[in-house]
């Protein structure tokens, strides 16, 4: 067990003001690994006031140079892989092989993008007899959820940077560790000190003095629906800027005219990877009458070869969360094809691969999150039928769509109330604008869209 005490404000790693601290739970054998202090109002006011000392010169960095550090924290991540996957697999959970390829590959794929367009974003344009100048939005409060920990906190803190704004991290309280690992590879990579400042803490304490902090100019947010709903009130009431990445329930919309078994068996793939947690998770796969049946065993049998691959949730509290989902399911009259609320092992906090069939869209297991490996089989009677289905739910954050030709389902992802429809399958694209509809949040993150949420215009005249 390992008792770290810092943490990283202005370019140093100092003790934090108070004395409480945060248990670091390994979800596999449930054993704490590590303790990291528990930030409080003095740590992020400390934190904010780096940030803003740090903001004139940061933002009067030429854009090349600004590129240059970026393309350096890549490089550290990139060398650290290693390192950074077997700390998300051990606070996180997640099986080994998906650390390496998701969790440390994705931040270097999206640190690397952010060099690149740093480089070679028009920070200045002209508009008739206008120069409209994007300027950084100032200092950033960034407050990242734990599925993706990595991930989330480059996906905030790279376009900060190309924008020239200064920032301060608050990761999740489950998994500060990696985060405590991101802000050395700030510090090798050489970005001068205040740029970027890490505060560990509890949500509704640094989390919330952060958001409300008078100095924190935006307030970029990815995580529960119920937070960010908190968090944009707050943004909102004084006036200042806010990005809200939120929950989702995405659907698979498998058209009559779809490879099924290829369809179906990606589907419970996107579902179980990364044990259910994943915001864009397509947790409802609608399928038409004449084929349900067969794509219900098509399901189930895709969903128990996962059986033992399948890491553990998070923590006890999101496992007794998700099989409350699984015994509402059931209480509801959905039928359960595979896996249920047993625990399938007796130490770590396992769920078994679930999926439901004969679930109808009001049933709670088809309107809200469950953030585990659980899908549910919903069936449609025609194309108007099966969209009335996909746009039926509060949320509108990503999905899918299979047909035998593209054009098809590319008819029927324009017709969806979502930010990202992968088409038969498509690949992941870190250049591609991610965010939600309806209350799966407001802006959006990754590639040019992602970096225009740190600047702001000014228009001069001429
Ligand atoms: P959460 O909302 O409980 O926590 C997210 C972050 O907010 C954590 O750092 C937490 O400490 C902090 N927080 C909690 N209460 C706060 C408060 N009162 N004030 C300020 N900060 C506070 O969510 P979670 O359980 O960590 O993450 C799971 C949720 O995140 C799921 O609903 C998931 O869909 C969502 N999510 C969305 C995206 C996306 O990009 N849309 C990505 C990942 C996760």
């Amino acid at each position: 067990m390992k008792a770290y005490d810092g943490m990283y404000i202005g370019g140093a790693w100092r003790p934090a003001a108070g004395p409480d601290v945060i248990e670091v739970v390994n979800p596999a054998d449930e054993q704490v690994i590590a303790t990291v202090p528990a930030g409080t109002v003095e740590d992020v006011d400390a934190a904010v006031r780096a940030a803003r000392t740090a903001l004139p010169a940061w933002a009067a960095t030429p854009p090349a140079e600004r590129a240059a550090r970026l393309a350096a924290l890549r490089d550290v991540l990139a060398a650290r892989q290693e390192e950074i996957a077997e700390t998300v697999t051990a606070e996180l959970g997640a099986p080994l092989k998906l650390s390496g390829t998701v969790h440390a590959g994705v931040p270097v794929a999206v640190a690397g993008s952010y060099a690149e367009l740093a480089a070679t974003y028009a920070f200045e344009e002209r508009v008739g007899n206008s120069t409209v100048l994007h300027e950084p939005v100032g200092v950033v409060g960034a407050i990242t959820p734990w599925n993706y920990p990595l991930h989330q906190i480059v996906a905030k803190a790279a376009p900060a940077l190309a924008a020239g704004c200064t920032l301060v991290v608050k990761p999740a309280e489950d998994t500060p560790l990696v985060a405590r690992l991101f802000a050395e590879a700030v510090h090798e990579a050489g970005i001068p000190a205040g740029v970027v400042n890490l505060v560990t803490g509890l949500g509704p304490v640094a989390g919330q003095v952060l958001a409300e902090h008078q100095d924190v100019d935006l307030v970029s947010f990815t995580g529960s629906t119920a937070v960010g709903r908190r968090i944009g009130a707050i943004a909102t009431g004084m006036v200042k800027k806010v990005a809200l990445e939120l929950g989702g329930k995405s659907a698979n919309v498998v058209l009559p005219s779809a490879d099924l078994a290829r369809a179906v068996n990606v589907g419970v793939a996107n579902v179980m990877s990364n044990s259910g947690q994943t915001c864009s998770a397509w947790t409802r796969m609608l399928v038409h009458r004449d084929r349900y049946d067969e794509a219900v065993e098509l399901a189930a049998a895709a969903a128990a070869k996962y059986g033992d691959r399948i890491g553990p949730v998070v923590s006890a509290r999101q496992r007794d969360r998700v099989r409350g989902y699984i015994e509402k399911g059931l209480a509801e009259g959905a039928r359960l094809a595979a896996g249920g609320p047993e625990a399938p092992r007796e130490k770590g906090f396992y769920v078994s691969p679930t999926v439901f069939a004969d679930v109808t869209p009001e049933m709670t297991i088809a309107q809200e999150e469950i953030f585990g490996p659980v899908l549910s089989v919903l069936r449609y009677d025609d194309e108007d039928d099966a969209l009335r289905i996909a746009n039926g739910t509060v949320y509108g954050l990503a999905g899918a769509v299979w047909a035998g030709d593209e054009t098809e389902a590319v008819a029927f992802a324009r017709r969806m109330d979502t930010g990202q429809v992968d088409i038969n399958g498509g690949r992941f694209n870190p250049l591609a604008p991610f965010g939600g509809y309806k209350q799966s949040g407001v802006g959006r993150e990754l590639g040019a869209h992602g970096l225009s949420e740190y600047l702001q215009t000014k228009s001069l005249q001429f």
